[in-house]
């Protein structure tokens, strides 16, 4: 194996593999940094990832109790304007969606094939009726549809580790799979959420597909790191230019920022400060 020792799988890293080997390569193993812009709108795009890190925060503290009140007047006073409208559609959307128990920022571990993954959630909500709902902001431009979003490493990672996680939450009992769904609210498209939920078959399916894809990574040699055949996946890239998939980056309006908010390494609290949930 050439994974660094202190590597934990995340639906980023993940996520990077399935899309391309070779970028999982230069960025988890060789972490290598390469000066490229991801998208040509550099400054807007670095000023709308950072509003997005801030619309997280408001949310978080939304969910802790902070009054409204406070939120809205940090939120009317943000740089950027857009972040503002953001928060307006969260509390006309959002608020009746809240009943229940809540986790909010909440990170899960466990094991897959003899390796960490660890997970973390802008919201898990139990309800009285035995139900387990994740919540995850989304701040990208495009809000992807369903079938994107079933393919996803978070949705498939996520909902696999919290039927894995589910008796820390309801006192020792475990849920089954369909008590669990996965929710996507998209801060630019407020209107249209997306609800996955899961089943016992896809969790099945999970299992065996993640578990597999753990295996073929810790197992892969040098020569395994391929680069991918769908250049499409070169334009947001950093590495394109290593790689000799043309220099320009492609624009912000085309751009997935899908996981650009969730769980990057930089956000990840230190795996020992982590409560690991075994399955
Ligand atoms: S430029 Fe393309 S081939 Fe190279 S690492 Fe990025 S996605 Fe992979």
């Amino acid at each position: 194996m050439i994974l660094p020792n202190d590597f934990d799988f995340t639906q980023g890293n993940l996520q990077d593999f399935v899309d391309c080997p070779y970028r999982f390569y230069l960025r988890y193993i060789l972490r290598t940094t390469w000066p490229a812009l991801v998208v040509d709108q550099a400054l807007e795009f670095e000023q709308r990832g950072q509003a997005g890190g801030r619309f997280h925060r408001l949310v978080q503290q939304y969910l802790l109790g902070v009054p409204e009140a406070r939120i809205s007047a940090l939120a009317a006073e943000d740089p950027l304007p857009d972040l503002g409208a953001w928060w307006e559609d969260f509390l006309t959307y959002v608020p009746p969606w809240l009943g229940g128990q809540r986790w909010v920022e909440t990170t899960l571990t466990t094991t897959l094939a003899g390796q960490r993954l660890v997970a973390k959630y802008d919201l898990i909500l139990s309800g009285e009726d035995g139900s387990l709902t994740i919540f995850d902001w989304k701040t990208a431009q495009r809000a992807p549809g369903k079938a994107h979003l079933l393919e996803r490493m978070q949705t498939r990672l996520y909902r696999l580790m919290l039927v894995q996680a589910s008796p820390t939450f309801f006192g020792g009992i475990p849920a089954a799979p369909a008590q669990i769904a996965m929710n996507y609210w998209f801060a630019t498209h407020p209107e249209n959420s997306v609800s996955l939920p899961y089943s016992q078959a896809a969790y099945e399916q999970d299992q065996e597909d993640l578990t597999r894809l753990v295996e073929v990574v810790c197992s892969a040699t040098r020569e395994d790191f391929v680069r991918t055949d769908d250049h499409k996946k070169c334009r947001y890239c950093v590495y394109r230019s290593h790689c000799d998939r043309g220099v320009a980056a492609g624009d912000l309006e085309g751009y997935d920022l899908l996981d650009e908010d969730t769980d990057s390494l930089e956000t990840l609290p230190a795996f020992e400060d982590l409560p690991e949930i075994e399955f």
